[in-house]
Protein backbone atom coordinates (compact mmCIF):
# COMPACT_ATOMS: atom_id res chain seq x y z
CA UNK A 1 0.00 0.00 0.00
CA UNK A 2 1.16 3.27 -1.23
CA UNK A 3 1.99 5.79 1.74
CA UNK A 4 2.59 9.80 2.19
CA UNK A 5 4.99 12.03 4.02
CA UNK A 6 5.07 15.72 3.69
CA UNK A 7 8.51 17.03 1.87
CA UNK A 8 8.36 19.46 4.67
CA UNK A 9 12.54 19.76 5.05
CA UNK A 10 12.62 20.61 1.16
CA UNK A 11 9.44 23.06 1.32
CA UNK A 12 11.39 25.09 4.14
CA UNK A 13 14.08 25.23 2.08
CA UNK A 14 12.29 26.44 -0.40
CA UNK A 15 10.26 29.20 1.23
CA UNK A 16 13.31 30.44 3.64
CA UNK A 17 16.66 29.47 2.02
CA UNK A 18 15.81 29.99 -1.78
CA UNK A 19 13.05 32.35 -1.67
CA UNK A 20 14.75 33.91 1.64
CA UNK A 21 10.68 35.24 2.24
CA UNK A 22 12.53 36.78 5.39
CA UNK A 23 13.47 39.92 3.03
CA UNK A 24 10.18 40.41 2.09
CA UNK A 25 8.89 41.13 5.67
CA UNK A 26 7.85 44.55 4.78
CA UNK A 27 4.42 43.02 2.37
CA UNK A 28 1.35 42.93 3.88
CA UNK A 29 1.24 38.97 5.60
CA UNK A 30 4.70 38.45 5.70
CA UNK A 31 5.91 40.39 9.06
CA UNK A 32 5.47 37.68 11.17
CA UNK A 33 7.36 34.90 8.66
CA UNK A 34 10.43 34.09 10.65
CA UNK A 35 12.16 30.85 9.30
CA UNK A 36 10.74 28.99 12.60
CA UNK A 37 7.39 29.87 11.95
CA UNK A 38 7.55 28.68 8.30
CA UNK A 39 8.94 25.33 9.22
CA UNK A 40 6.00 24.85 11.82
CA UNK A 41 3.01 26.03 9.42
CA UNK A 42 4.52 23.62 6.87
CA UNK A 43 5.09 21.06 9.14
CA UNK A 44 2.02 21.12 10.72
CA UNK A 45 0.06 21.27 7.38
CA UNK A 46 2.37 18.64 6.35
CA UNK A 47 0.82 16.25 9.15
CA UNK A 48 -2.39 17.31 8.45
CA UNK A 49 -2.40 16.33 4.74
CA UNK A 50 -0.85 12.56 5.36
CA UNK A 51 -2.41 11.92 9.17
CA UNK A 52 -6.27 13.18 7.91
CA UNK A 53 -6.16 13.04 4.15
CA UNK A 54 -4.23 10.93 2.56
CA UNK A 55 -5.71 7.30 5.05
CA UNK A 56 -8.60 8.13 2.48
CA UNK A 57 -7.25 8.38 -0.64
CA UNK A 58 -6.97 4.74 -1.46
CA UNK A 59 -10.44 3.96 -0.18
CA UNK A 60 -12.08 7.32 -2.13
CA UNK A 61 -10.74 6.06 -5.00
CA UNK A 62 -11.94 2.92 -4.31
CA UNK A 63 -15.77 4.01 -3.19
CA UNK A 64 -16.25 7.00 -5.40
CA UNK A 65 -19.15 8.94 -4.89
CA UNK A 66 -22.78 8.12 -4.46
CA UNK A 67 -25.79 9.66 -6.37
CA UNK A 68 -29.16 8.88 -4.91
CA UNK A 69 -32.59 9.03 -6.55
CA UNK A 70 -33.28 12.62 -5.58
CA UNK A 71 -29.90 13.76 -6.68
CA UNK A 72 -27.79 14.08 -3.48
CA UNK A 73 -24.36 12.80 -3.60
CA UNK A 74 -22.47 11.25 -0.79
CA UNK A 75 -19.07 11.45 -0.24
CA UNK A 76 -16.41 8.65 0.14
CA UNK A 77 -16.66 7.49 3.70
CA UNK A 78 -14.26 9.99 6.24
CA UNK A 79 -14.79 12.77 3.86
CA UNK A 80 -16.66 14.89 5.86
CA UNK A 81 -15.04 14.71 9.01
CA UNK A 82 -11.82 15.63 7.21
CA UNK A 83 -13.15 18.50 5.65
CA UNK A 84 -14.71 19.38 8.73
CA UNK A 85 -11.11 18.88 10.63
CA UNK A 86 -10.18 21.27 7.56
CA UNK A 87 -12.49 23.89 8.18
CA UNK A 88 -11.85 24.00 12.31
CA UNK A 89 -8.28 24.52 11.51
CA UNK A 90 -8.66 26.90 8.84
CA UNK A 91 -6.17 25.31 6.31
CA UNK A 92 -8.30 27.05 3.24
CA UNK A 93 -8.18 30.48 5.06
CA UNK A 94 -4.47 30.71 5.13
CA UNK A 95 -3.83 32.95 2.07
CA UNK A 96 -7.48 34.68 1.75
CA UNK A 97 -7.74 37.97 2.58
CA UNK A 98 -8.41 39.19 6.34
CA UNK A 99 -11.49 41.56 5.66
CA UNK A 100 -12.96 38.39 4.66
CA UNK A 101 -11.82 36.16 7.48
CA UNK A 102 -8.96 34.76 6.39
CA UNK A 103 -5.28 35.08 7.79
CA UNK A 104 -3.56 37.43 5.03
CA UNK A 105 -0.62 35.19 4.53
CA UNK A 106 1.03 34.99 1.36
CA UNK A 107 -0.23 32.68 -1.56
CA UNK A 108 2.65 30.94 -1.76
CA UNK A 109 1.69 28.94 1.88
CA UNK A 110 -1.54 28.33 0.09
CA UNK A 111 0.52 26.89 -2.52
CA UNK A 112 2.41 24.70 -0.13
CA UNK A 113 -1.31 23.63 1.34
CA UNK A 114 -2.62 22.67 -2.15
CA UNK A 115 1.12 20.27 -3.27
CA UNK A 116 0.29 18.76 0.37
CA UNK A 117 -3.40 18.01 0.06
CA UNK A 118 -3.09 17.06 -3.81
CA UNK A 119 -0.45 14.63 -2.79
CA UNK A 120 -2.06 12.67 0.04
CA UNK A 121 -5.87 13.58 -2.21
CA UNK A 122 -6.61 14.79 -5.18
CA UNK A 123 -10.15 14.27 -5.46
CA UNK A 124 -10.54 15.52 -2.21
CA UNK A 125 -8.14 18.80 -2.92
CA UNK A 126 -10.46 19.89 -5.58
CA UNK A 127 -13.13 20.65 -2.96
CA UNK A 128 -11.36 23.61 -1.58
CA UNK A 129 -9.05 23.91 -4.49
CA UNK A 130 -11.91 25.24 -6.82
CA UNK A 131 -13.32 27.24 -3.78
CA UNK A 132 -10.57 29.71 -4.07
CA UNK A 133 -11.05 30.05 -7.70
CA UNK A 134 -14.29 31.01 -6.97
CA UNK A 135 -12.90 33.51 -4.57
CA UNK A 136 -10.99 35.06 -6.43
CA UNK A 137 -13.46 35.64 -9.61
CA UNK A 138 -15.88 37.21 -7.15
CA UNK A 139 -12.76 39.55 -5.55
CA UNK A 140 -12.11 40.56 -8.67
CA UNK A 141 -15.49 41.58 -10.25
CA UNK A 142 -18.33 40.42 -8.20
CA UNK A 143 -20.50 44.02 -5.84
CA UNK A 144 -19.47 44.63 -2.94
CA UNK A 145 -23.08 43.08 -1.62
CA UNK A 146 -22.30 39.60 -3.50
CA UNK A 147 -19.10 39.61 -2.46
CA UNK A 148 -20.65 40.47 1.97
CA UNK A 149 -22.95 37.76 1.18
CA UNK A 150 -21.14 34.80 -0.16
CA UNK A 151 -16.96 35.38 0.11
CA UNK A 152 -16.98 34.93 4.16
CA UNK A 153 -18.78 32.05 3.98
CA UNK A 154 -16.54 30.63 1.43
CA UNK A 155 -13.55 31.60 3.21
CA UNK A 156 -14.60 30.06 6.27
CA UNK A 157 -15.21 27.21 4.02
CA UNK A 158 -19.04 26.87 5.11
CA UNK A 159 -19.95 26.98 1.69
CA UNK A 160 -17.48 25.40 -1.46
CA UNK A 161 -17.53 26.85 -4.66
CA UNK A 162 -17.68 25.51 -7.89
CA UNK A 163 -16.70 26.88 -11.67
CA UNK A 164 -19.49 26.11 -14.54
CA UNK A 165 -17.74 26.49 -17.77
CA UNK A 166 -18.60 23.20 -19.82
CA UNK A 167 -21.14 22.11 -21.68
CA UNK A 168 -22.19 19.41 -23.80
CA UNK A 169 -21.23 20.39 -26.90
CA UNK A 170 -18.63 22.78 -26.55
CA UNK A 171 -15.47 22.69 -23.93
CA UNK A 172 -12.14 24.87 -24.84
CA UNK A 173 -14.61 26.74 -27.13
CA UNK A 174 -16.54 28.97 -24.85
CA UNK A 175 -18.55 31.12 -27.65
CA UNK A 176 -20.58 28.41 -27.68
CA UNK A 177 -22.02 27.62 -24.66
CA UNK A 178 -26.18 27.73 -24.80
CA UNK A 179 -26.82 27.92 -20.84
CA UNK A 180 -29.44 31.08 -21.19
CA UNK A 181 -29.88 34.06 -18.26
CA UNK A 182 -33.14 35.64 -18.46
CA UNK A 183 -32.99 39.33 -16.41
CA UNK A 184 -35.85 39.03 -14.06
CA UNK A 185 -37.79 42.15 -12.59
CA UNK A 186 -36.56 42.32 -9.31
CA UNK A 187 -32.88 42.35 -10.75
CA UNK A 188 -31.87 38.49 -10.57
CA UNK A 189 -31.31 36.36 -13.87
CA UNK A 190 -33.44 32.69 -14.70
CA UNK A 191 -30.73 30.62 -15.61
CA UNK A 192 -31.00 27.73 -17.61
CA UNK A 193 -29.15 24.91 -19.24
CA UNK A 194 -27.06 21.79 -19.00
CA UNK A 195 -23.49 21.82 -17.66
CA UNK A 196 -21.58 18.80 -17.73
CA UNK A 197 -17.68 17.56 -16.05
CA UNK A 198 -18.53 20.00 -12.88
CA UNK A 199 -16.07 19.09 -10.39
CA UNK A 200 -17.96 19.16 -7.24
CA UNK A 201 -21.22 20.13 -8.63
CA UNK A 202 -23.06 18.62 -5.34
CA UNK A 203 -21.95 16.50 -2.62
CA UNK A 204 -22.52 16.46 1.24
CA UNK A 205 -19.24 18.32 2.68
CA UNK A 206 -20.58 21.93 3.18
CA UNK A 207 -24.21 23.57 4.28
CA UNK A 208 -24.38 25.42 0.57
CA UNK A 209 -22.37 25.36 -2.49
CA UNK A 210 -21.57 28.23 -4.54
CA UNK A 211 -21.70 27.46 -8.36
CA UNK A 212 -20.17 30.26 -10.37
CA UNK A 213 -22.18 29.53 -13.90
CA UNK A 214 -21.46 31.24 -17.17
CA UNK A 215 -24.15 31.64 -19.25
CA UNK A 216 -25.99 34.70 -22.15
CA UNK A 217 -28.32 37.09 -21.43
CA UNK A 218 -30.86 36.70 -24.41
CA UNK A 219 -29.54 39.90 -26.40
CA UNK A 220 -26.02 39.26 -25.93
CA UNK A 221 -23.27 38.95 -28.75
CA UNK A 222 -22.58 36.10 -30.50
CA UNK A 223 -19.35 33.99 -29.37
CA UNK A 224 -17.17 34.55 -26.12
CA UNK A 225 -17.86 38.55 -26.55
CA UNK A 226 -21.53 37.64 -25.33
CA UNK A 227 -20.86 36.03 -21.96
CA UNK A 228 -21.76 36.66 -18.37
CA UNK A 229 -20.82 35.08 -15.00
CA UNK A 230 -23.35 34.42 -12.62
CA UNK A 231 -23.31 33.39 -8.68
CA UNK A 232 -25.78 30.35 -8.33
CA UNK A 233 -26.10 29.14 -5.03
CA UNK A 234 -27.56 25.55 -4.15
CA UNK A 235 -29.87 27.68 -1.09
CA UNK A 236 -30.83 31.14 -1.46
CA UNK A 237 -28.98 32.76 1.37
CA UNK A 238 -31.93 33.95 3.22
CA UNK A 239 -32.42 37.61 4.74
CA UNK A 240 -30.34 36.38 7.46
CA UNK A 241 -27.29 35.35 4.87
CA UNK A 242 -28.04 31.71 5.83
CA UNK A 243 -29.15 28.65 3.42
CA UNK A 244 -32.74 29.38 2.68
CA UNK A 245 -34.76 27.96 -0.51
CA UNK A 246 -33.49 25.40 -2.52
CA UNK A 247 -32.71 26.91 -5.82
CA UNK A 248 -33.74 25.77 -9.18
CA UNK A 249 -30.21 23.90 -9.51
CA UNK A 250 -29.68 19.99 -9.24
CA UNK A 251 -27.06 16.94 -10.01
CA UNK A 252 -29.10 14.86 -12.92
CA UNK A 253 -25.82 12.66 -12.82
CA UNK A 254 -22.18 11.82 -11.89
CA UNK A 255 -19.63 10.86 -14.65
CA UNK A 256 -18.05 7.40 -14.27
CA UNK A 257 -14.50 8.14 -14.84
CA UNK A 258 -10.59 7.33 -15.03
CA UNK A 259 -9.48 8.56 -11.48
CA UNK A 260 -10.27 11.08 -8.81
CA UNK A 261 -13.33 9.04 -8.14
CA UNK A 262 -13.83 10.95 -4.91
CA UNK A 263 -14.69 13.73 -6.11
CA UNK A 264 -18.04 14.37 -7.41
CA UNK A 265 -18.17 15.00 -11.46
CA UNK A 266 -21.68 15.89 -12.04
CA UNK A 267 -23.76 16.56 -14.94
CA UNK A 268 -25.73 20.17 -13.52
CA UNK A 269 -29.00 21.29 -14.76
CA UNK A 270 -29.69 24.90 -14.28
CA UNK A 271 -34.52 24.75 -14.30
CA UNK A 272 -35.01 28.38 -14.16
CA UNK A 273 -32.63 28.68 -11.55
CA UNK A 274 -32.13 32.11 -9.55
CA UNK A 275 -28.79 33.72 -9.95
CA UNK A 276 -26.81 37.13 -9.42
CA UNK A 277 -24.50 38.62 -12.22
CA UNK A 278 -20.88 38.82 -11.07
CA UNK A 279 -19.79 42.23 -12.40
CA UNK A 280 -21.38 43.55 -15.92
CA UNK A 281 -23.25 41.89 -18.47
CA UNK A 282 -21.09 40.10 -21.58
CA UNK A 283 -17.60 40.68 -19.29
CA UNK A 284 -17.75 37.19 -17.76
CA UNK A 285 -15.12 35.57 -19.64
CA UNK A 286 -12.70 38.26 -17.91
CA UNK A 287 -13.78 37.30 -14.85
CA UNK A 288 -13.85 33.49 -15.26
CA UNK A 289 -10.03 34.06 -16.37
CA UNK A 290 -8.81 35.32 -12.90
CA UNK A 291 -10.64 31.73 -12.20
CA UNK A 292 -8.66 30.20 -14.59
CA UNK A 293 -5.20 31.58 -13.81
CA UNK A 294 -5.76 30.64 -10.13
CA UNK A 295 -6.76 27.17 -11.23
CA UNK A 296 -4.42 27.05 -13.98
CA UNK A 297 -1.61 27.27 -11.39
CA UNK A 298 -3.47 24.84 -9.58
CA UNK A 299 -2.91 22.55 -12.10
CA UNK A 300 0.36 22.89 -12.13
CA UNK A 301 0.69 22.40 -8.50
CA UNK A 302 -1.08 18.84 -8.67
CA UNK A 303 0.62 17.46 -11.45
CA UNK A 304 3.60 18.15 -8.57
CA UNK A 305 1.59 16.91 -6.46
CA UNK A 306 1.18 13.45 -8.19
CA UNK A 307 4.82 13.30 -9.44
CA UNK A 308 5.95 13.69 -5.51
CA UNK A 309 3.71 10.85 -3.95
CA UNK A 310 4.36 8.71 -6.50
CA UNK A 311 7.86 9.53 -6.31
CA UNK A 312 8.08 8.72 -2.43
CA UNK A 313 6.75 5.06 -3.52
CA UNK A 314 8.59 4.96 -5.94
CA UNK A 315 12.07 5.45 -4.53
CA UNK A 316 10.58 2.81 -0.99
CA UNK A 317 10.15 0.34 -3.61
CA UNK A 318 13.81 0.71 -5.28
CA UNK A 319 15.50 0.57 -1.92
CA UNK A 320 13.69 -2.88 -0.69
CA UNK A 321 13.02 -4.61 -4.10
CA UNK A 322 15.86 -7.27 -4.65
CA UNK A 323 16.46 -8.50 -8.35
CA UNK A 324 19.24 -8.86 -9.92
CA UNK A 325 22.96 -7.27 -9.67
CA UNK A 326 24.50 -4.39 -10.08
CA UNK A 327 26.50 -3.90 -13.47
CA UNK A 328 29.68 -3.34 -11.65
CA UNK A 329 28.98 -6.45 -9.77
CA UNK A 330 27.28 -7.70 -6.41
CA UNK A 331 26.23 -4.49 -4.31
CA UNK A 332 25.37 -6.73 -1.41
CA UNK A 333 27.00 -9.92 -1.96
CA UNK A 334 25.51 -11.31 1.33
CA UNK A 335 22.14 -11.01 -0.31
CA UNK A 336 20.43 -13.41 -3.06
CA UNK A 337 20.35 -10.33 -5.10
CA UNK A 338 20.76 -6.33 -5.35
CA UNK A 339 17.97 -3.53 -4.61
CA UNK A 340 16.60 -2.18 -8.31
CA UNK A 341 18.13 1.32 -6.75
CA UNK A 342 21.67 0.16 -8.11
CA UNK A 343 20.94 -0.33 -11.99
CA UNK A 344 21.30 3.11 -13.16
CA UNK A 345 17.79 3.07 -15.28
CA UNK A 346 16.42 2.32 -12.48
CA UNK A 347 18.23 5.46 -11.05
CA UNK A 348 17.38 7.24 -14.37
CA UNK A 349 13.86 7.10 -13.69
CA UNK A 350 14.28 8.33 -10.10
CA UNK A 351 16.95 10.82 -10.64
CA UNK A 352 14.22 12.64 -13.34
CA UNK A 353 11.57 12.37 -10.94
CA UNK A 354 13.39 13.96 -7.66
CA UNK A 355 14.94 16.53 -10.43
CA UNK A 356 11.19 17.55 -11.72
CA UNK A 357 9.57 17.05 -8.51
CA UNK A 358 11.95 19.30 -6.48
CA UNK A 359 12.37 21.97 -9.37
CA UNK A 360 8.71 22.52 -9.89
CA UNK A 361 8.20 22.74 -6.08
CA UNK A 362 10.58 25.67 -6.76
CA UNK A 363 9.26 27.48 -9.31
CA UNK A 364 5.84 26.56 -8.05
CA UNK A 365 6.45 28.61 -4.86
CA UNK A 366 8.64 30.97 -6.75
CA UNK A 367 5.31 32.09 -9.04
CA UNK A 368 3.26 32.37 -5.66
CA UNK A 369 5.79 35.31 -4.33
CA UNK A 370 5.15 36.48 -7.89
CA UNK A 371 2.06 36.53 -7.57
CA UNK A 372 2.32 38.27 -3.80
CA UNK A 373 4.68 40.68 -4.99
CA UNK A 374 2.02 41.45 -8.36
CA UNK A 375 -0.19 41.98 -5.56
CA UNK A 376 1.30 43.97 -2.94
CA UNK A 377 4.78 45.07 -3.52
CA UNK A 378 4.60 48.98 -2.66
CA UNK A 379 7.65 49.85 -5.68
CA UNK A 380 6.14 50.18 -8.94
CA UNK A 381 8.56 49.24 -10.80
CA UNK A 382 9.15 45.95 -8.96
CA UNK A 383 5.25 45.47 -8.99
CA UNK A 384 4.88 45.44 -12.48
CA UNK A 385 8.12 43.21 -13.21
CA UNK A 386 6.35 40.40 -10.92
CA UNK A 387 2.95 41.01 -12.85
CA UNK A 388 4.47 40.60 -16.09
CA UNK A 389 5.94 37.16 -14.96
CA UNK A 390 2.82 35.96 -13.36
CA UNK A 391 1.09 37.08 -16.54
CA UNK A 392 3.71 34.85 -18.72
CA UNK A 393 4.50 31.92 -16.75
CA UNK A 394 1.08 29.65 -15.64
CA UNK A 395 0.22 27.98 -18.66
CA UNK A 396 3.98 27.03 -18.67
CA UNK A 397 3.28 26.11 -14.84
CA UNK A 398 0.09 24.27 -15.95
CA UNK A 399 1.13 22.60 -19.06
CA UNK A 400 4.67 21.66 -18.11
CA UNK A 401 3.91 20.87 -14.97
CA UNK A 402 1.23 18.54 -15.15
CA UNK A 403 2.71 16.24 -18.47
CA UNK A 404 5.70 16.00 -16.12
CA UNK A 405 3.70 15.37 -13.27
CA UNK A 406 1.82 12.23 -15.24
CA UNK A 407 4.80 11.28 -16.93
CA UNK A 408 6.53 10.76 -13.27
CA UNK A 409 3.83 9.11 -12.15
CA UNK A 410 3.77 6.22 -14.73
CA UNK A 411 8.11 6.19 -14.39
CA UNK A 412 7.51 4.99 -10.64
CA UNK A 413 4.92 3.21 -11.51
CA UNK A 414 7.28 1.35 -14.00
CA UNK A 415 9.89 0.69 -11.12
CA UNK A 416 6.91 -1.53 -9.27
CA UNK A 417 7.02 -3.37 -12.43
CA UNK A 418 4.15 -5.83 -12.66
CA UNK A 419 3.18 -4.93 -8.78
CA UNK A 420 2.86 -1.15 -9.86
CA UNK A 421 -0.25 -2.14 -12.05
CA UNK A 422 -1.89 -3.77 -9.31
CA UNK A 423 -4.80 -1.75 -7.96
CA UNK A 424 -3.88 -2.39 -3.99
CA UNK A 425 -0.90 -1.23 -4.02
CA UNK A 426 -1.73 2.23 -4.92
CA UNK A 427 1.03 3.18 -7.91
CA UNK A 428 -1.77 2.78 -10.77
CA UNK A 429 -4.08 5.37 -8.83
CA UNK A 430 -1.63 8.18 -9.06
CA UNK A 431 -1.48 7.27 -13.18
CA UNK A 432 -5.04 7.95 -13.14
CA UNK A 433 -5.66 10.84 -10.87
CA UNK A 434 -2.19 12.41 -12.37
CA UNK A 435 -4.17 12.33 -16.02
CA UNK A 436 -6.69 14.36 -15.65
CA UNK A 437 -4.86 17.66 -14.96
CA UNK A 438 -3.05 17.57 -18.79
CA UNK A 439 -6.96 18.00 -19.75
CA UNK A 440 -8.69 20.21 -18.01
CA UNK A 441 -8.38 24.15 -16.72
CA UNK A 442 -7.77 24.49 -20.52
CA UNK A 443 -6.09 21.29 -22.22
CA UNK A 444 -2.50 21.10 -22.34
CA UNK A 445 -2.47 22.03 -26.29
CA UNK A 446 -4.36 25.08 -25.42
CA UNK A 447 -2.20 26.20 -22.74
CA UNK A 448 0.63 25.94 -25.39
CA UNK A 449 -1.33 27.94 -27.79
CA UNK A 450 -2.46 30.61 -25.19
CA UNK A 451 1.55 30.87 -24.07
CA UNK A 452 2.77 31.54 -27.88
CA UNK A 453 -0.26 33.63 -28.79
CA UNK A 454 -1.00 35.56 -26.06
CA UNK A 455 1.58 35.64 -23.26
CA UNK A 456 4.66 35.99 -25.89
CA UNK A 457 3.25 38.99 -28.01
CA UNK A 458 1.51 40.96 -24.79
CA UNK A 459 3.09 44.13 -23.91
CA UNK A 460 5.47 43.87 -26.90
CA UNK A 461 6.66 40.70 -25.73
CA UNK A 462 8.11 41.94 -22.40
CA UNK A 463 7.28 39.52 -19.67
CA UNK A 464 9.57 37.04 -22.28
CA UNK A 465 12.04 39.44 -22.81
CA UNK A 466 12.49 40.07 -18.42
CA UNK A 467 12.02 36.27 -18.77
CA UNK A 468 15.43 35.98 -20.63
CA UNK A 469 17.26 38.49 -18.31
CA UNK A 470 16.84 36.65 -15.32
CA UNK A 471 18.08 33.74 -16.55
CA UNK A 472 20.86 35.61 -17.92
CA UNK A 473 21.44 37.24 -15.09
CA UNK A 474 21.63 33.99 -13.01
CA UNK A 475 24.12 32.56 -15.55
CA UNK A 476 26.63 35.41 -15.10
CA UNK A 477 29.83 34.99 -13.22
CA UNK A 478 29.29 31.56 -11.65
CA UNK A 479 31.76 29.91 -10.08
CA UNK A 480 33.94 27.04 -11.56
CA UNK A 481 31.77 24.81 -9.17
CA UNK A 482 28.69 25.63 -11.08
CA UNK A 483 30.08 26.16 -14.44
CA UNK A 484 28.51 23.32 -15.89
CA UNK A 485 25.33 23.72 -14.98
CA UNK A 486 25.20 27.72 -15.58
CA UNK A 487 26.44 26.97 -19.11
CA UNK A 488 24.41 24.60 -19.87
CA UNK A 489 21.27 26.74 -18.78
CA UNK A 490 22.69 29.62 -21.18
CA UNK A 491 22.40 27.46 -23.73
CA UNK A 492 19.32 26.22 -23.60
CA UNK A 493 17.91 29.76 -23.43
CA UNK A 494 19.24 31.02 -25.74
CA UNK A 495 18.03 28.13 -27.88
CA UNK A 496 14.46 29.33 -26.41
CA UNK A 497 15.71 33.18 -27.42
CA UNK A 498 16.02 31.74 -31.16
CA UNK A 499 12.51 29.71 -31.15
CA UNK A 500 11.36 33.06 -29.89
CA UNK A 501 12.21 35.02 -33.04
CA UNK A 502 11.87 31.95 -35.06
CA UNK A 503 8.00 32.52 -34.23
CA UNK A 504 8.27 36.32 -34.79
CA UNK A 505 9.41 36.24 -38.02
CA UNK A 506 7.25 32.96 -38.82
CA UNK A 507 3.92 32.82 -37.17
CA UNK A 508 2.59 35.96 -39.02
CA UNK A 509 3.24 34.39 -42.80
CA UNK A 510 1.22 31.39 -41.51
CA UNK A 511 -0.45 31.15 -37.91
CA UNK A 512 -0.11 27.14 -37.91
CA UNK A 513 3.15 27.58 -37.88
CA UNK A 514 2.74 29.03 -34.14
CA UNK A 515 0.10 26.24 -33.52
CA UNK A 516 2.53 23.22 -34.68
CA UNK A 517 5.32 24.90 -32.60
CA UNK A 518 3.37 25.64 -29.11
CA UNK A 519 3.86 22.79 -27.60
CA UNK A 520 7.44 22.25 -27.91
CA UNK A 521 7.54 25.87 -27.09
CA UNK A 522 5.67 25.13 -23.69
CA UNK A 523 7.91 22.68 -22.48
CA UNK A 524 11.12 24.03 -23.91
CA UNK A 525 10.43 26.92 -21.86
CA UNK A 526 9.22 24.74 -18.72
CA UNK A 527 12.67 22.77 -18.79
CA UNK A 528 14.62 26.26 -18.39
CA UNK A 529 12.28 28.26 -16.05
CA UNK A 530 13.10 24.51 -14.18
CA UNK A 531 16.67 25.13 -14.85
CA UNK A 532 17.11 28.42 -13.57
CA UNK A 533 15.49 27.01 -10.39
CA UNK A 534 18.13 24.55 -10.29
CA UNK A 535 20.71 26.85 -10.56
CA UNK A 536 19.52 29.05 -7.91
CA UNK A 537 19.22 26.37 -5.89
CA UNK A 538 22.84 24.79 -6.73
CA UNK A 539 24.09 28.51 -5.48
CA UNK A 540 22.42 27.96 -2.04
CA UNK A 541 23.72 24.85 -1.51
CA UNK A 542 27.03 26.08 -2.66
CA UNK A 543 26.93 28.82 0.14
CA UNK A 544 25.23 26.30 2.46
CA UNK A 545 27.98 23.98 2.62
CA UNK A 546 30.66 26.55 2.32
CA UNK A 547 29.46 27.81 5.65
CA UNK A 548 29.46 24.34 7.30
CA UNK A 549 25.96 22.95 7.63
CA UNK A 550 24.97 20.36 9.66
CA UNK A 551 23.43 19.45 7.19
CA UNK A 552 25.85 18.33 4.43
CA UNK A 553 23.79 15.38 2.56
CA UNK A 554 20.73 17.81 1.58
CA UNK A 555 22.94 20.23 0.40
CA UNK A 556 25.50 17.74 -1.46
CA UNK A 557 22.02 15.82 -3.15
CA UNK A 558 20.86 19.55 -4.27
CA UNK A 559 24.21 19.93 -6.05
CA UNK A 560 24.56 16.78 -7.76
CA UNK A 561 20.53 16.83 -9.30
CA UNK A 562 21.53 20.32 -10.43
CA UNK A 563 24.39 18.71 -12.32
CA UNK A 564 22.03 15.89 -13.34
CA UNK A 565 19.17 18.38 -14.80
CA UNK A 566 21.54 20.33 -16.18
CA UNK A 567 23.14 17.36 -18.38
CA UNK A 568 19.81 15.33 -18.71
CA UNK A 569 17.02 17.78 -19.07
CA UNK A 570 18.43 21.21 -20.59
CA UNK A 571 19.65 19.14 -24.28
CA UNK A 572 15.92 18.45 -24.74
CA UNK A 573 16.11 21.85 -25.61
CA UNK A 574 17.63 22.28 -28.49
CA UNK A 575 15.72 19.45 -30.09
CA UNK A 576 12.83 20.75 -28.89
CA UNK A 577 13.85 24.20 -30.97
CA UNK A 578 14.76 22.18 -34.08
CA UNK A 579 11.41 20.50 -34.05
CA UNK A 580 9.95 24.07 -34.34
CA UNK A 581 11.76 25.46 -36.67
CA UNK A 582 9.81 22.28 -39.04
CA UNK A 583 7.15 24.28 -39.04
CA UNK A 584 3.43 23.25 -39.85
CA UNK A 585 4.36 22.21 -43.25
CA UNK A 586 4.45 18.72 -43.04
CA UNK A 587 2.18 18.77 -40.43
CA UNK A 588 -0.70 20.11 -41.81
CA UNK A 589 -0.28 18.41 -45.46
CA UNK A 590 -2.65 15.58 -45.70
CA UNK A 591 -6.15 16.32 -46.30
CA UNK A 592 -8.16 15.21 -43.17
CA UNK A 593 -9.84 12.03 -44.59
CA UNK A 594 -5.96 10.79 -44.85
CA UNK A 595 -6.55 10.13 -41.19
CA UNK A 596 -7.54 7.52 -38.95
CA UNK A 597 -7.83 3.54 -41.17
CA UNK A 598 -4.97 3.21 -43.75
C1 LIG B 1 -12.91 14.99 -14.36
C2 LIG B 1 -13.21 16.28 -15.02
C3 LIG B 1 -13.45 17.41 -14.25
C4 LIG B 1 -13.77 18.62 -14.86
N1 LIG B 1 -14.11 19.70 -14.09
C5 LIG B 1 -14.66 20.79 -14.69
C6 LIG B 1 -15.24 21.83 -13.92
O1 LIG B 1 -15.21 21.82 -12.69
N2 LIG B 1 -15.85 22.86 -14.56
C7 LIG B 1 -15.90 22.93 -15.93
O2 LIG B 1 -16.46 23.87 -16.45
N3 LIG B 1 -15.33 21.96 -16.68
C8 LIG B 1 -14.73 20.90 -16.11
N4 LIG B 1 -14.19 19.89 -16.85
C9 LIG B 1 -14.20 20.03 -18.30
C10 LIG B 1 -12.81 20.30 -18.88
O3 LIG B 1 -12.36 21.56 -18.49
C11 LIG B 1 -12.92 20.11 -20.40
O4 LIG B 1 -13.11 18.74 -20.64
C12 LIG B 1 -11.69 20.62 -21.12
O5 LIG B 1 -11.61 22.03 -21.02
C13 LIG B 1 -11.68 20.24 -22.59
O6 LIG B 1 -12.93 20.49 -23.19
P1 LIG B 1 -13.64 19.34 -24.04
O7 LIG B 1 -13.64 18.11 -23.21
O8 LIG B 1 -14.91 19.83 -24.55
O9 LIG B 1 -12.64 19.09 -25.23
P2 LIG B 1 -12.61 19.88 -26.62
O10 LIG B 1 -12.76 21.32 -26.43
O11 LIG B 1 -13.54 19.20 -27.56
O12 LIG B 1 -11.12 19.61 -27.07
C14 LIG B 1 -10.64 18.29 -27.35
C15 LIG B 1 -9.13 18.34 -27.55
O13 LIG B 1 -8.85 19.11 -28.71
C16 LIG B 1 -7.71 19.93 -28.54
N5 LIG B 1 -8.11 21.33 -28.74
C17 LIG B 1 -9.33 21.87 -28.68
N6 LIG B 1 -9.31 23.16 -28.98
C18 LIG B 1 -8.03 23.48 -29.23
C19 LIG B 1 -7.33 24.67 -29.60
N7 LIG B 1 -7.98 25.82 -29.76
N8 LIG B 1 -6.00 24.61 -29.77
C20 LIG B 1 -5.32 23.45 -29.59
N9 LIG B 1 -5.93 22.30 -29.27
C21 LIG B 1 -7.25 22.30 -29.07
C22 LIG B 1 -7.17 19.62 -27.14
O14 LIG B 1 -6.17 18.62 -27.26
C23 LIG B 1 -8.36 19.03 -26.44
O15 LIG B 1 -7.95 18.12 -25.43
C24 LIG B 1 -13.81 18.70 -16.27
C25 LIG B 1 -13.52 17.56 -17.05
C26 LIG B 1 -13.26 16.37 -16.44
C27 LIG B 1 -13.02 15.16 -17.30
Amino acid sequence: MASYTAPVRDTAFVINELLGIEAHGALPGFSELSPELIETLVGEAGKFAAEVVAPLNHSGDQAGCVRDAEGSVTTPAGCRAAMDAFRAAGWGALSLPAAFGGQGLPHLLGFVVEEFLCSANQAFAMYPGLTNGAINALLVAASPELQRVYVPKMVSGAWLGTMNLTEPHCGTDLGLIRTKAVPQADGTYAITGTKIFISAGEHDLSENIVHLVLAKTPDAPAGSKGISLFVVPKFLPDGDGNPGARNAASCGALEHKMGIHGNATCVMNYDGATGWLVGEENRGLAAMFVMMNAARLGGGIQGLGQAEVAYQNGAAYARERRQGRALTGPAEPGEAADPLIVQPDVRRMLMEAKAFTEGMRALGLWVGLLVDLAEKESDEAKRAAASDLVGLLPPVVKGYGTDKGFDTAVAMQQIWGGHGYIVENGMEQFVRDARIAQIYEGANGVQAMDLVGRKLPAGGGRAIQAFFALVDGECAGVDAALAPVAEKLGKACGELKVATMWFMQNAMANPDNAGAGAYAYMHMTGIVALGLMWLRMAKVAQAALASGTGDAAFYQAKLVTARFFAERAMPQVGALRRQIEGGAEAMMALPAEAFGVA
